[in-house]
């Protein structure tokens, strides 16, 4: 995949980019700085594109929407017409069922770790990479010490139960790991 996205992949590619900083326009990180909530897509694409040399069209989308049916009015069928079955799909498999209380999808996201596909795998680790280079540099105002590593225990856990991930993703998350406050 070293020859990068073709035409339509990448054309693709800055939809769902421009999609996403749409349905985010209004939403902010949880950092002091109430930081632009479309950074956070950025970054998974980065630490996948640039970091880890993920050159895969749906992964790459699906990265860039991933929060959009958990924090957003988004649909799945939303993302279906505009983007396709798969990316829909692996947008779906990383989303958490908000219906269910906080305690219990942390849970859930535990156990389901271990049934997700290859692609997803990709986009829910560069998530928790993403996440936890967030709560070192720059974590939601007013989380105490003993929150902040709560969060690294759990989406160590959460990684812990995915099987055959790519070992330059994960040598990503151990080093990510190891700024554990
Ligand atoms: P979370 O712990 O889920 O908040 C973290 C999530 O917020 C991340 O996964 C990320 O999700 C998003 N986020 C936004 N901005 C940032 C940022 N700057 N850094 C890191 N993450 C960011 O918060 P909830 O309020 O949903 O937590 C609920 C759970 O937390 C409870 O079930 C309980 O277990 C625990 N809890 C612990 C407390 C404690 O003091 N120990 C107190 C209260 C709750 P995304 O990628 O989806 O945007
Ligand atoms: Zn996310």
């Amino acid at each position: 995949m070293k020859d990068g996205l073709d035409g339509a992949a990448f054309s693709d590619f800055v939809r769902a980019l421009a999609f996403a900083s749409r349905k985010h326009s209004l939403q902010r990180r949880k950092d002091a700085e109430a930081s632009p909530y479309i950074n956070h897509p950025i970054a998974l694409v980065s630490i996948l594109a640039v970091e880890t040399g993920v050159n895969d069209r749906d992964t790459l989308c699906a990265a860039l929407l991933h929060d959009t049916i958990e924090d957003t009015d988004t649909s799945a069928k939303e993302l279906a017409d505009a983007f396709g079955a798969s990316v829909a799909a692996l947008v779906e498999e990383v989303t958490d069922d908000k219906g269910l209380p906080k305690a219990e999808r942390k849970i859930r996201q535990v156990e389901h770790a271990a049934h997700l596909s290859p692609k997803a795998r990709l986009v829910k680790l560069a998530d928790k990479i993403a996440n936890l280079r967030d709560v070192a540099d720059s974590p939601p105002a007013e989380w105490p010490l003993a929150r902040r590593q709560e969060y690294f225990d759990w989406a160590k856990q959460v990684v812990d139960r995915i099987k055959d991930a790519p070992p330059e993703l994960l040598a990503l998350f151990d080093s990510a790991y190891g700024r554990r406050p």
